[in-house]
């Protein structure tokens, strides 16, 4: 299924690399699931864009010759960075719908080069638009409509170097630019590791976790990319912004935290000091079945109130143990893992254990023992979780090209309110799903645990009516996002604000904070070229 690594191209419409996904007789097998599932006729299955289909309006502005050199005007880059990657982009992109790109597409090579660029964007008034992996699924990178300076994606790629390690404070600096694999290949040598493993991994870079506060690989703890960013650099239109490397600090509001977050709306990040662990050797893993959700959420209560801190700590509903493999559709399953450079897990993990079955969770024979290899978490359901979690985005586009409607959302609610709201959130959801496409299923795990609460995740996927999937995904997405606020949750855990969650965010905000970020945008952004529409609205001079 892969291409080989040479040959390796981007797509400019989806998700993955040229020739990977499923092919067509994956398709088809996953169409005679789909109508099984459902019940219902699917379309003609839509076929991928190619570039020479696609029609770009010109570009409405010219780099100076300064910096030509590491621009572009071609249709393939300015149609690559039009969106990232939510369902409405693959909807649009299969649509071959490229009416707002951006004019020119930056590489800059260094941090000299991206203050050129943006210097240039404040003078002629053109919208600056950093880019890392382009992974958006919050609308965060597609130019905003109303573009009358013209727009410039700044794709960040070619600042991918891991800069300097300091191993006695285990930490490295390292440039924003940089895809997930390619980071960790360079921190491997030195027996490090980032540990920050979004499903977006693949094609996400370093400055776009920090710019959107991702949420990765651990289920507590260092639950967001915060708990590592050490120290910041950050070229702002009003000049550039270091900050002082420090395990922690007590003088004033943090200066990285203004930044972690901003969704590109106050500077572009080009570096990072991070905060490394020590490669794991050791790990534990284990699948715990429970008859109940709920009863199951209990057993994650007690284990996130515990201290224990597993790595791992993944709690699936039937219905998402099901799609993933790891369970029958009748029975939730938690899965379980703890890991280690330093010591065996196996207390650990026999407490957490011992959590479960007092909730009445089955725990398989002889589950959790500490292992030296990573074997363990390739096994069983945790295995069959973990290959769901990764072929995910892949599949995704394949079910948009089928004919259906595939969105997730998540969020974060106290566990005194989850289960009303885990009830009111799915109950308003699955109405809309029922008015708007007719069928569909509603699913949810939790992504991340915290001693005060869960981060439950949910995933919708049903058939839409070809040519009004833009119009049915608004009005579920609108429920569902309804019912998060009006419950008491958050309108996104990690997925950033982007454009998509504005209407929400906006709400969700206090005024006073409002107040002060956009103080914060004018002082750094004076005439609000940065990403407008995401995150904040600027105030015009
Ligand atoms: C299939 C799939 C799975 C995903 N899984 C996860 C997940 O597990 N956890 C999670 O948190 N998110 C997930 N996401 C969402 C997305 O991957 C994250 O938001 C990610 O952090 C974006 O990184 P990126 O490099 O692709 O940024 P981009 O998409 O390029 O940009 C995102 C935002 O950050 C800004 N930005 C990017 N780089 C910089 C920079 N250097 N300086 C300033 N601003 C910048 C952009 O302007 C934009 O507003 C997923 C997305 C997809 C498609």
């Amino acid at each position: 299924m892969s291409a080989p690594q040479a040959a390796r191209r981007r797509k400019f419409w989806g998700w993955g690399y040229e020739g990977e996904g499923p092919g067509l007789e994956q398709r088809a097998r996953i169409a005679e699931l789909l109508r099984a599932r459902f019940a219902v006729e699917l379309p003609e299955p839509l076929e991928p864009p190619r570039i020479e289909q696609i029609a770009l309006s010109p570009p409405r502005i010219a780099p100076p010759a300064a910096l030509a050199g590491f621009c572009s005007t071609a249709t393939a880059d300015r149609a690559a960075h039009a969106y990232g990657k939510s369902f409405r982009d693959v909807v649009r992109a299969l649509r071959r719908d490229y009416g707002n790109p951006p004019d020119v597409v930056a590489f800059p090579a260094d941090e000299g080069g991206v203050a050129q660029i943006l210097d240039w964007c404040d003078r002629i008034g053109a919208s600056a638009i950093p880019y890392g992996g382009g992974s958006s699924v919050v609308g965060g990178v597609e130019p905003p409509s109303e573009t009358g300076g013209g727009s410039v994606s700044i794709d960040l790629g070619r600042l991918d170097r891991v800069l300097e390690v300091d191993r006695v404070s285990r930490a490295a600096r390292i440039q924003a630019g940089v895809l997930g694999p390619a980071l960790e290949d360079q921190l491997r040598p030195h027996g490090l590791t980032l540990r920050h493993f979004p499903q977006s991994f693949e094609l996400s870079t370093l400055g776009g976790w920090i710019a959107t506060r991702s949420g990765g690989h651990f289920a507590m703890l260092y639950t967001h990319i915060d708990e590592f960013v050490e120290a910041l650099r950050v070229v702002t239109p009003s000049g550039t912004i270091a900050t002082r490397r420090l395990p922690g600090s007590g003088a004033g509001p943090s200066p990285e935290r203004l930044f972690i977050g901003s969704e590109g709306t106050l500077g572009v990040i080009t570096e990072a000091w991070m905060r490394l662990q020590d490669r794991p050797t050791l790990r534990a893993s284990a699948s715990v079945r429970f008859a109940d959700f709920m009863v199951a959420a209990g057993a994650v209560r007690a284990i996130s109130q515990s201290g224990l801190n597993p790595s791992n700590c993944r709690l699936l509903d039937p219905g998402e143990a099901l799609t993933a493999g790891a369970g029958a559709g009748d029975e939730a399953v938690l899965v379980l893992g703890f890991e280690s450079a330093d010591h065996p897990l196996d207390a650990w993990m026999s407490r957490a254990l011992e959590c479960c079955r007092d909730h009445g969770g089955q725990v398989p024979d002889g589950a959790g023992r500490t292992r030296d290899d990573e074997a363990g978490a390739r096994e069983g359901a945790v295995g069959a979780w973990r290959k769901a979690f990764l072929d995910g985005p892949y599949l995704r586009d394949a079910l948009v090209m089928l004919g259906m409607l595939s969105e997730t959302f998540e969020t974060a609610v106290t566990w005194d309110r989850f289960p009303e709201f885990h009830r009111g959130v799915l109950a308003a959801t699955e109405e809309a799903v029922r008015r708007v496409c007719g069928a569909g299923t509603v699913t949810c795990r939790f992504t991340h645990v915290y001693p005060d609460g869960p981060a439950p995740y949910y995933t919708i996927v049903a058939p839409a009516r070809r040519g009004a999937e833009l119009e049915q995904w608004a009005e579920v997405k609108s429920a569902a996002s309804e019912a998060l606020l009006r419950l008491g949750g958050t309108i996104t855990h990690h997925h950033a604000v982007g454009r998509d969650h504005r209407p929400w965010y906006d709400r969700e905000r206090p005024d006073g904070f409002a107040r002060a970020l956009l103080a914060a945008k004018a002082a750094l952004d004076p005439r609000g070229i940065l990403n407008p529409g995401v995150l904040i609205d600027p105030l015009r001079p």
